[in-house]
């Protein structure tokens, strides 16, 4: 019988399967060891590179004693037209090999099924991305409990849920402010600021949704990562879509205390630590923006001087974390030829590569976080205590900034218009140019004296107390991922 555990040791198995992308891929490897540290015995499923980048941060915990162990499967690159070693989103030569990546990933299942084939008992519970559809078929095949996990907050959960229902975005041009309807707060966006989910023109990434969903619905229940006192009336909403099976478990980034570990959080970190910390002891308390667009998104650098020109007038020193993809060259050229580091080297800190990101925004002197509104991202601001510049980008970005500017009064919006969905899959399809006019303005009103940008700093760092009680015992979160383990038990017993 599948749902049989070992009764001798009473200990639960979970297997784990994360997405290759670094956005998915970290905080799989935290909810891997919030479940071992609550004592379930956790089997992560990985490929060659991303057991190396993305599992080292576990070798702490694994080495104290906690039950984590890798299945790690091989990836043929080459069948799959990936160049050799390419396991995720951001190691990709270009955006239009999404697709292909995606393909080499669906080729794990069979490795995957024959290790299960082989175990007994079988392992009590898969949590799986949303985005990697053959789980599904898996979990059933060996009647295996799911449970999904998709990056993604209780608020957009419900945006997304509204629009489904209601289809309003439909009746709707391109550019037109609409309401989203039925949420607690008048939330307004355009259509071009929506997720892929709602844009039929992009015909590949629509049907992928609709899969999507079909797959959702069949889930036993999903993980999210947020703490239910941050979007509070968001997540009793949704919990009752979700019929009681979703668990708010957040934030994630806080399940690691130790700096050695935050310094390698999602891959080795291209400025040395010490370095770092130095530069960041030398600055006042609350002085430093930093600036980091997340770990995929390829912002053009024409868009990035914008960037550049706005840090630099701001007057305020700043961390910028410079990556442009295959474009990053441009970008490197711009600043070696316009002498814009030795303008700016009293006061700057360029990252090129991997930011330490959760290291540096612990520390007293960062002031504000301009951020692309990626879910980790903000909530590892919310975590931190920081205001936030937004820069939304795609996908469930523009939701995000809502949350965060509007709902939570922590933000500051640049006042971006459009989204690059297509982008992200390789469409040819050109963003609306923010001018460093705008990201200046936004800057400074994050980081001004003013009796506002106070109010913001002060609900931020309240947030930030709220977020740290959710994970301790008894906190919402710890708690919520009590209740998901017992509830595997039941279907155990
Ligand atoms: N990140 C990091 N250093 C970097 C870039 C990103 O540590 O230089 C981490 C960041 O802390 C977050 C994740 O990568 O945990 C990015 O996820 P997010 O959802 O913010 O954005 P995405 O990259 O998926 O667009």
């Amino acid at each position: 019988m599948a749902l049989e555990y070992s009764k001798e040791h009473g200990q639960l198995h979970f297997l784990v399967i994360p997405l290759g992308s670094p956005g998915h891929y970290i905080p799989t490897m935290d909810i891997a060891k919030l479940l071992a540290q609550h004592g379930v015995r956790v089997t992560i499923v990985t490929t060659p590179v991303s057991v190396v980048r993305f599992g080292s941060i576990l070798d702490q915990a694994i080495k104290s004693g906690l039950p984590i162990c890798f299945l790690e499967l091989p990836l043929q690159y080459t069948d799959f037209g990936l160049p050799e070693g390419c396991e995720t989103i951001d190691a990709l030569p270009s955006f239009g090999m999404t697709k292909a990546l995606m393909v080499a990933y669906n080729s794990l299942q069979q490795g995957v099924e024959q290790y299960i084939e082989k175990l007994n008992p079988r392992p009590n519970c898969i949590v799986s991305d949303t985005f990697l559809l053959w789980p599904r078929e898996t979990a059933k095949k060996f009647q295996i409990p799911r449970i999904i996990f998709d990056g993604m907050s209780c608020f957009t959960q419900m945006c997304n849920h509204v629009l489904y229902l209601s289809k309003a975005h439909e009746s709707v041009g391109e550019s037109d402010l609409f309401v989203l309807p039925g949420l607690p707060d008048r939330i307004e966006l355009k259509r071009s600021q929506l997720p892929f989910a709602f844009n039929p023109g992009l015909k590949d990434m629509y049907d992928f949704q609709q899969n999507i969903r079909a797959s959702e619905s069949e889930a036993y229940g999903v993980v999210i990562n947020s703490f239910e006192e941050l979007e509070k009336e968001y997540a009793d909403r949704y919990q009752r879509v979700k019929g009681d099976r979703a668990w708010c478990i957040g934030p994630l980034s806080l399940c690691h205390k130790d700096e050695s570990e935050k310094v390698q959080r999602g891959n080795k970190s291209s400025i040395n630590k010490i370095e770092c910390l130095e530069w960041l002891d030398s600055q006042a308390n609350g002085s430093v923006i930093y600036a980091c667009l997340g770990s995929i998104s390829r912002v053009e650098p024409t868009q990035l001087i914008e960037l550049a020109l706005a840090l630099e007038s701001s007057k305020k020193p700043f961390i910028w974390v410079v990556r442009a993809g295959h474009m990053t060259e441009n970008i490197e050229k711009w600043i070696d030829e316009e002498g814009f580091q030795e303008r700016t080297k009293e006061r700057a800190l360029l990252i090129r590569g991997w930011a330490p990101q959760i290291l540096l925004l612990s520390h007293p002197a960062i002031g504000g976080f301009l951020t692309h509104c990626g879910w980790n991202s903000i909530l590892e601001g919310v975590s931190a205590g920081v205001p936030m510049v937004t820069w939304p980008q795609f996908q469930d970005q523009f939701y995000n900034e809502k949350l965060v500017v509007q709902v939570l009064r922590i933000g500051v919006s640049v006042g971006a218009q459009i989204g690059v969905n297509g982008a992200l899959f390789g469409d040819e399809e050109k963003p609306g140019v923010v001018k460093h006019e705008q990201l200046r303005r936004a800057i400074e009103m994050v980081m001004g004296d003013g009796k506002e940008g106070e109010d913001r700093r002060k609900r931020a760092k309240e947030l930030s107390m709220m977020a740290n009680k959710a994970i301790e015992v008894g906190g919402s979160s710890h708690e919520n991922m009590t209740r998901l383990i017992e509830d595997i038990r039941n279907q155990v017993n």
